[in-house]
């Protein structure tokens, strides 16, 4: 389905990146009033602050809801800055909508949800205000190019995506692994989908905001959506990811942003994907070495001997006719295994031998 869309027309002083900041949650009003103030004094256009919050576990802060609604447009009114709000259900929308909330986000857990999205289509349906879908938790991108198509399919017209993140089991540097290679198709696929990216919720640490605000630039994202709290440590929702104004106004101003690369440039695209998938397969042989050491470890306790011929050639073969059905050469596979077999064989005998 193609997508009919219309410029967000949202606020930027360069062309490029449109920053919406502010806090995960609006927990009280002289928070959000503290926050909103620093930032807009930083120069910023547009306030976020969680209204509605989805929490993995009950019994956490679950946000204010309607109450803290007049905060927003306290916000909008002295400052001038925008409001952004998620919203997750028709509920939501009408009440966002009734406190003049400027722009509205759907969040990662609701984009997984079609009937949830289907819902919140519905409701908008009519209505002419810029919304702004997050990546569904799980990297699935048909999952997030149907959640767009239906927002779209209801007259949305002014219509965005936030990258932020996929969630993994084994959680290592990242809170949610960012899997460019997910917004890069995403861009591919809907060239004219202006695209932002949450440092915030990719790295899950205040220092990983710098560098992950940079790659999103790199990699040609339209806009950043950063968590930013008068007093980070505070917070009553992801305090090790929010940052106060003046960090952000400090990572913001260190920004380097390079000409876009034209998406008429496949080739400038296809090599990001490669680097991107490049850096996965580092990833996956560091997994595999850390394992083998495991097993050097088990072998040690257990008076084994390293190398287990039987077992090294049930893998050559196995991974041999595996890469065969891909078009990869046998013996390019074979030649692939056989560096990998004698790291970890090297890595075992070294702990055998500790
Ligand atoms: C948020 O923006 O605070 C939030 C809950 O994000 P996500 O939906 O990406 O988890
Ligand atoms: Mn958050």
């Amino acid at each position: 389905m193609e997508l009919d869309l219309l410029p967000l027309g949202l606020p930027s002083d360069n062309e490029r990146p449109f920053v919406i900041a502010g806090p995960c949650s609006a927990e009280t009003e002289e928070q959000v009033m503290t926050t909103a103030r620093q930032l807009a004094d930083k120069g910023c256009h547009m306030f976020r602050a969680g209204i509605w919050k989805p929490r993995t576990k009950p019994g956490g802060f679950e946000g204010n809801g309607e109450k803290a609604l007049p905060w927003m447009q306290q916000v909008k009114k002295e400052t001038g800055m925008l409001t952004a709000t998620e919203v997750a259900t028709p509920e939501h929308v009408e009440l966002a909508l009734k406190y003049g909330v400027d722009i509205l986000w759907v969040g990662a857990r609701t984009t997984a949800n079609p009937f949830a999205m289907q819902a919140l289509a519905d409701s908008l349906r009519g209505i002419d205000v810029p919304v702004l879908v997050k990546n569904p938790v799980n990297p699935d991108l048909e999952l997030w190019i149907g959640a767009l198509e239906r927002i779209n399919g209801a007259g949305i017209k002014r219509l965005g995506a936030i990258h932020r993140g996929f969630s993994s089991y084994d959680k290592k540097i990242y809170r949610n692994l960012p899997m460019w290679q997910i917004p890069i198709e995403l861009h591919r696929r809907i060239p004219n989908l202006p695209i932002a990216c949450d440092p915030s919720h990719i790295g899950g640490r205040r220092d990983l905001i710098a560098p992950l605000c940079q790659q999103a630039m790199d990699m040609g994202m339209d806009g950043l959506i950063v968590e930013s709290h008068c007093n980070p440590e505070q917070a009553w929702s992801d305090a090790s990811q929010q940052v106060t104004p003046d960090v952000l106004d400090y990572i913001l101003s260190i920004l380097n942003i390079r000409e876009e690369v034209q998406s008429t440039e496949p080739l400038a695209a296809l090599r990001k994907q490669i680097d991107e998938i490049d850096n996965e397969l580092i990833d996956i042989l560091g997994k595999r070495m850390r394992i083998c050491r495991e097993i050097g470890q088990y072998k040690k306790e257990h008076g084994l001997t390293v190398v287990q011929t039987s077992r090294y050639s049930e893998i050559l073969d196995k991974r041999g006719a595996q890469g065969q059905l891909l078009g990869i050469s046998a013996d390019c596979v074979k030649q692939i295994f056989e560096s990998i077999h004698e790291e970890s064989v090297n890595q075992q005998i070294e702990i055998i031998n500790k």
